[in-house]
């Protein structure tokens, strides 16, 4: 089986025999999804049949970049962060070609609160952005966040380097303006330098981005920190990348109706209305809107999804669950 998928990916036995998470993790959970009974061998099966998909999946992102916003509520379990940093090594072995962008809200409360300093979130579900507050962020999610997860990465056995939006001018940012509201040193992404990106990608680095922005120089705003949302973030480094996917992996089973049932599949309609008659609120916000932004960017698929399920993105990833299965998480479509 494993040599099978091997082949068809163009890689050696021996190379996916050092990898520390067997695919079969996703082979399983596949079998779970569909029905299918993974090695029983007897009837209408198909181990075979999950591995074919799952071949057929690693083909189709082979070279492809996948953008994966880590979201801080769920990052809070240290044996499940650990399991995502081996997902993102296991990935960079298949070929999968992996950029990271995290956020960390508990994490930066945590800090806010050592400080002393308040916090609080507008209605759009973006955090009120005072100068002490940015710079808690940062202190929080460059200084602590970030590193765990590159180091987190290398240590499962992948390459991964740990970078703010303001190295290399990753993500450069104008203030964000929202009815006359000051929210404070909110960035909203403007420029992605993508072409540091995908230096890091095709040299086998997954970057590892805390979504802590820079003004723009045009503007002469080259020294402002900005703080800006993380599915703001990996929506737009996504888009602008034109990733195969953009997952959200977070801390709810996906987008919830009013009954708190799982919705599998939105388009762009649908999510105007769930905001407009409040289903949708607060930190689900951007990332509706964000996910969808990276669609019209040219991203072929994007997903919603719960973060606290073990190997969440390696099971997303190899089962096709961004593309449109439909069974883990809410499926973001354009129409
Ligand atoms: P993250 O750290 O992953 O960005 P957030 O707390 O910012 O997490 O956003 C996820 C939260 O959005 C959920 O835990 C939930 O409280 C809230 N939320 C608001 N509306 C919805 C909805 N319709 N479906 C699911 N979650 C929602
Ligand atoms: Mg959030």
């Amino acid at each position: 089986m494993i040599r099978f998928i091997c082949q068809n990916v163009g890689f050696s036995c021996a190379f996916l025999a050092n990898i520390k998470i067997s695919p079969l993790i996703g082979l399983n959970r596949l079998s779970q999804r569909t029905g299918l009974a993974a090695g029983s061998g007897d009837g209408l099966v198909s181990f075979s049949d999950a591995a074919i998909e799952i071949s057929r999946t690693l083909n189709t992102l082979k070279d492809k970049i996948i953008v994966v916003k880590y979201g801080g509520n769920a990052m809070e379990s240290a044996d499940l962060s650990k399991l995502f940093c081996e997902d993102v090594a296991t990935l960079q072995k298949l070929g999968v070609k992996v950029v990271v962008v995290h956020g960390g809200g508990p994490m930066i409360n945590g800090l806010l609160k050592r400080l002393n300093v308040e916090s609080r979130f507008a209605e759009n579900g973006m955090r009120i952005s005072t100068a002490e507050v940015v710079e808690g962020a940062a202190l929080a999610l460059c200084g602590e966040v970030n590193k765990n997860i590159a180091n987190g990465i290398c240590n499962a056995g992948g390459l991964a380097i740990g970078v703010s939006g303001r190295d290399a001018r990753i993500l450069e940012c104008e203030r964000l303006v929202e009815d006359g509201v000051d929210i404070g040193f909110v960035g909203s992404v403007i420029r992605v330098n993508t072409d540091f990106l995908r230096q890091m990608v095709d040299n086998g680095i997954t970057p590892v981005i805390a979504p802590i922005g820079c003004g723009m120089p045009e503007n002469d705003e080259q020294e402002v920190v900005y703080n800006v949302n993380a599915d703001v973030a990996a929506g737009r480094v996504a888009g602008e990348l034109c990733a195969a996917r953009a997952m959200f992996l977070t801390n709810i089973p996906g987008v919830l109706d009013k009954q708190k049932n799982l919705l599998t599949k939105l388009n762009m309609q649908d999510i105007e209305a769930l905001i407009k008659d409040e289903t949708i609120t607060g930190g689900m916000i951007p990332k509706v809107q964000f996910a969808t932004s990276a669609l019209e960017l040219g991203v072929e698929g994007a997903l919603i999804t719960d973060g606290r399920v073990p190997h969440a993105l390696l099971n997303e990833v190899l089962s096709n669950g961004a593309m449109g299965s439909g069974k883990g998480g809410t499926v973001i479509t354009m129409n």
